[in-house]
């Protein structure tokens, strides 16, 4: 992603009420500072928040929270939620490297990775979001029946992605190389990169998985 810094997005973000500060102290507090049971969905580089949004406001029996490494794409669905005012969303500013910190084992019930960055250099690959490192900081705070969902228009990440599971030892539910054309695209919410992308003519792949 192209970033512009947005000037004040960092003042923007320590003040808001819907960003969860200090949230290595929210590890095992989750239900508390939803202030309900509901189970708890996760995207990771969640980016403007189109996806996790429209996710929030279809499904208000379900908590999400969105998490974004980058104050300057953050404060864009900051923006959106200070009008949509969804009761069942919140943001994490922070780098998903640490998400066993912020989360305990259980704690999350489901986790959305859409059109994570590729890092297609081959030193790289355990910076994307479904390397078998990351797989496994997944399985630490997803409960007994989480699972994740990943889209991308990138087949080398995808493929990689199909490899990892393996070197992971999870299991794979579903995946189809064109989602849109698929018996899996009944219900499939776009997030800003996926519309982008098919409207260029890339194909949209989806696999869903387990531990
Ligand atoms: N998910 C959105 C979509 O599909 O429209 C945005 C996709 S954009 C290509 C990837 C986003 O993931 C960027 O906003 C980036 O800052 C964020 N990101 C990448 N690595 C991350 C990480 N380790 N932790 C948190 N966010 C990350």
């Amino acid at each position: 992603m192209r970033l512009r810094n947005v000037k004040g997005s960092r003042e923007t973000i320590a003040v808001n009420e819907f960003v969860v500060h200090d949230e290595e102290t929210a590890k095992g507090h989750w239900h508390e500072i939803f202030g309900n049971n509901q189970p708890i969905h996760i995207e990771i580089g969640m980016g403007k928040g189109q996806f996790i949004m429209e996710l929030a406001d279809q499904n208000p029996d379900i908590n999400y929270i969105g998490i974004e490494k980058f104050s300057s794409v953050l404060v864009r669905a900051i923006e959106k939620q200070e009008i949509r005012q969804l009761p069942n969303l919140k943001f994490i500013r922070m780098d998903a490297e640490y998400i066993e910190n912020v989360f305990q084992q259980g704690e999350v019930d489901y986790i959305y990775l859409n059109f994570s960055d590729p890092w297609p250099k081959d030193r790289h690959a355990k910076r994307r979001l479904t390397s078998h490192q990351f797989l496994n900081r997944y399985v630490n705070i997803l409960s007994d029946k989480g699972g994740v969902t990943f889209k991308t228009d990138n087949k080398a990440l995808f493929d990689f992605s199909l490899a990892e599971l393996e070197v992971a030892k999870w299991q794979l539910i579903n995946a189809t190389h064109d989602l849109h054309h698929s018996e899996y695209n009944e219900g499939n919410i776009m997030t800003e990169y996926e519309k982008r992308f098919s409207d260029m003519g890339n194909p949209i792949c989806r696999m869903v998985c387990k531990p």
